[in-house]
């Protein structure tokens, strides 16, 4: 393999076609093929070498998936366990954990979901309140979770817990990696306006977690849970917006491992029901163009406002990457990189919605009535236009709102004084809560 310091992009691209050539077959199954792409270290090529990955940078990971995309192979596993558990045990993780979690997540085995946010805990997180109490080797989980992306095709959650009270509210939460097939944990779906349930309610009572699964060691999970915000934030400001979604979805639950790996690559079709969802401006131009709306001065105004956000976007990419050659870091850019990441979901939603016209309150909640509204509209897209319209008040929520994002680039990029607060010092038993 080519050293990674003197490796070009051409290089990357032909090493990885190179290896599609010998190694792609439609008729493996889903789980047969992602255990050949997670062992050979291109399903996570960012990841280091020694875990199964290539050590390469970012912008050559992206080149990694486009070539595997176009190549016409079924791409790595989606889903929160390569985008978020994995990196988070990879940095935090023990020895032990790293051969017990890392496997199962690159080759798409396990599923994860994150057990963050709480209905009274969200901009708020450290004032969670589930709590874990130690019980032998065991930890008792009470609690409970909401907004759990995945949570009901999820083999094992990230969650983060309160095991100490008397603690200042960021000190005594701990990191665990919990089994979600347990008679403690009873998951309920929540139907968005997209029509989809993408996210649940997690009841944890009296749920068990070994202590040999606290991740980064007691009462630190403050601190890994915002690396696994971090790998978030960054991954969503890099175009993941709907991170959740897969052309096959990972994990026992889903029921997909099973199949014929080149039937998801045939149908090109989501997961999440078939609806690409477009929010690029090259998409969009040649949706205006096809329409005969190209010539609209007001349209071409605002397309070109998106073909410069994602320039932007693209070009902080570059400059992170510059930075992390040099053993630099550039603070707040995961921050910046997922706000431009709203403005783009929401330049994109009312484009969109402009180009459909009137059909655009128009919304088909299965196949079934998608066919008959193309049949009726003759606008096969419209479909994705009204997915992307309805969902795009998520990304500017998840993973941290936009606000929240502008307070920390404010307090500690610009160095603004902090926002007012008695709970640095007082223990969490002792404060207010919320909800
Ligand atoms: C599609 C989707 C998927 C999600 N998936 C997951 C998941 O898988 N796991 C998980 O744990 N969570 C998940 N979340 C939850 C998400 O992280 C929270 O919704 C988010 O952190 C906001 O918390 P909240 O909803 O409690 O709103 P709140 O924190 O109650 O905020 C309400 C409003 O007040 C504003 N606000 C709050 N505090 C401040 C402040 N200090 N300064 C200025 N403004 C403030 C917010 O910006 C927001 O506009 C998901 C959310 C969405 C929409």
């Amino acid at each position: 393999m080519t050293d990674t310091a003197d490796r070009t992009d051409t290089d990357v691209v032909a090493e990885v076609n190179a290896w599609l050539a010998e190694n792609w077959d439609p008729d493996l199954t889903v789980a047969e093929w992602w255990s050949r792409l997670g062992d050979s270290g291109w399903a996570v090529p960012t990841w280091p070498v020694e875990w199964f990955g290539k050590g390469l940078s970012r912008a050559e990971g992206v080149r990694v998936q486009q070539a595997i995309a176009d190549f016409g192979a079924l791409p790595a596993p989606g889903g929160l366990g390569l985008m978020l558990a994995g990196p988070t045990i990879v940095v935090h993780g023990t020895e032990e954990q790293k051969k017990r979690y890392l496997r199962d997540i690159v080759t798409g085995q396990k599923a994860w979901c994150q057990l963050f946010s709480e209905p009274g805990a969200g901009s708020d997180l450290a004032g969670l309140q589930a709590r874990a109490v130690k019980d032998g080797d065991e930890w008792i989980v009470t609690g409970q979770k909401v907004w759990t992306s995945g949570g009901h095709f999820a083999d094992l959650g990230m969650l983060i817990a309160r095991t100490d009270p008397d603690q200042p509210k960021h000190a005594g939460i701990t990191y665990f990696a919990i089994n979600m097939h347990q008679p403690g944990i009873e998951v309920r779906p929540l139907r968005e306006m997209t029509g989809r349930s993408l996210f649940n309610e997690v009841f944890l009572t009296e749920a068990r977690v070994p202590d040999d699964a606290v991740i980064g060691g007691l009462n630190n999970g403050w601190r890994v849970a915002n690396t696994t915000l971090m790998f978030e934030r960054t991954s969503l400001g890099a175009g993941g917006g709907n991170a959740a979604a897969s052309l096959a979805a990972a994990g026992s639950v889903a029921g997909d491992l099973d199949r014929r790996a080149g039937d998801f690559v045939r149908s090109g079709c989501r997961r999440s029901g078939g609806v690409a969802l477009g929010t690029s401006s090259k998409s969009l131009i040649k949706l205006a163009q096809g329409l005969g709306k190209s010539d609209d001065p007001s349209l071409r105004q605002k397309l070109v406002q998106l073909h410069t956000y994602g320039e932007l976007a693209r070009y902080n990419n570059l400059r992170q990457r510059a930075a992390a050659a040099a053993g630099k870091d550039i603070p707040g850019l995961p921050n910046i990189a997922k706000l431009s990441m709203s403005n783009i979901v929401r330049l994109a939603r009312d484009l969109g919605l402009e180009l459909a016209g009137g059909y655009g309150m128009l919304h088909a909640y299965d196949n079934e009535s998608r066919e008959a509204l193309d049949e009726a509209t003759g606008m096969p897209f419209l479909a994705g236009i009204t997915e992307t319209a309805l969902f795009a008040q998520g990304p500017p929520i998840y993973g941290g709102t936009d606000q929240v994002q502008r307070n920390i680039i404010g307090e500690r990029v610009l160095g603004l004084p902090k926002e007012p607060g008695f709970d640095k010092s007082t223990p969490f038993k002792e404060l207010p809560k919320n909800g």
